[in-house]
């Protein structure tokens, strides 16, 4: 036997767990985003800009950002959303 689920009123629960909705395979949206302000972009540079020497994805303007005066500094090539064939 089922009980049905408590119905009150309009309140549904308002979750905002899933940031990360799986994509179908068939839509795959080739943009990434970057790491240091978190803007989409369709060029990114890969970089490592601090004592971590994690490599990062960042934008052209966070790239010309971190490179100034940054003996930490590595490019490590370029990421683009379209590529050409
Ligand atoms: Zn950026």
């Amino acid at each position: 036997m089922r009980t049905p689920p408590p119905t009150s009123g309009s309140a549904l629960p308002r979750r905002r767990s899933c940031l990360f909705v799986t994509m179908p395979a068939a839509q795959r949206i080739r943009e990434k985003r970057c790491d240091r302000c978190a803007e989409n972009a369709e060029t990114l540079y890969r970089v490592r800009y601090d004592a971590s020497g994690e490599w990062r994805f960042v934008c052209t303007r966070c790239q010309a950002e971190v490179a100034r005066d940054n003996p930490q500094y590595t490019y490590g090539g370029t990421w683009k959303s379209r590529k050409r064939r």
